[in-house]
């Protein structure tokens, strides 16, 4: 199979998934969506009330907000990959319970090993601790680290930024630094190339001052 044969494997099966408790609530599930050779990954964290209706993701007021961020830095929606830690709406857009992030987390493997991007963007907590467990949001924010032959790049949530606007500027100013990873990440992987199945650990960057090593 090749990747958009999997990735819309993926989208069949959690449209139908029951396999936690949020599935009795949903009306639609949102499994995600972008291109098949999207080199970059956002991953939010669960579907809202009208990407609940729609089937798809930041279709909200949070989505207007990611859709002009990401205009702003000069990067096409519809090029990029955009998710959730969780496909289905929490009710009351509660927090994701970890037995609902267990379930799902295995969906959100097979998309990452699917489109094997270079760059992940975490947006909130949720999706940054699949990444950096011990990390706080307030701290890393706008920075990156390399994970698994990935760089990871956690930023708020754009719905945080809109709830608390004093995140707003922060999180404007940690997109402007996405294009430099991108660049980064697309330098280093035309030094390390690898397949989807086998991810290298690369060396430090040290010349990146943005960059955490959390392996140190
Ligand atoms: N918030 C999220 O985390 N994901 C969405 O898809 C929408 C809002
Ligand atoms: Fe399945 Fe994930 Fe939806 Fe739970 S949240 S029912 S695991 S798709």
């Amino acid at each position: 199979m090749d990747r958009t044969e999997i990735l819309n494997e993926i989208n069949q099966q959690v449209s139908v998934c029951e396999k936690c408790e949020l599935h009795f609530s949903r009306k639609k599930a949102v499994p995600g969506e972008g291109p098949a050779d999207a080199q970059i990954l956002f991953i939010g964290e669960g579907p809202g009330f009208f990407e609940n209706e729609q089937g798809r993701p930041f279709v909200g007021q949070a989505g207007k907000l990611l859709d002009s961020l990401l205009l702003e830095i000069g990067l096409e929606r519809s090029k990029v990959y955009i998710t959730n830690v969780v496909k289905c709406r929490p009710p009351g857009n509660r927090d994701p319970l970890p037995e609902e992030l267990a379930a799902c987390n295995d969906y959100l493997e097979r998309q990452i090993t699917a489109l094997n991007p270079r760059v992940i963007v975490t947006l909130g907590r949720y999706s940054m601790t699949k990444f950096m467990p011990t990390a706080k949001i307030s701290e890393v924010h706008g920075q990156s680290c390399w994970v698994k032959g990935r760089l990871i790049a956690p930023m708020y949530h754009p719905a945080a930024a809109l709830h608390q606007p004093s995140l707003k500027p922060a999180l404007v100013k940690d997109f402007q630094k996405l294009p430099g990873y991108i660049k980064l990440a697309d330098d280093h992987s035309a030094q390390h190339p690898c397949e989807p199945e086998s991810p290298v650990e690369p060396e430090k960057h040290e010349e990146n001052p943005e960059q955490l090593n959390l392996f140190q």
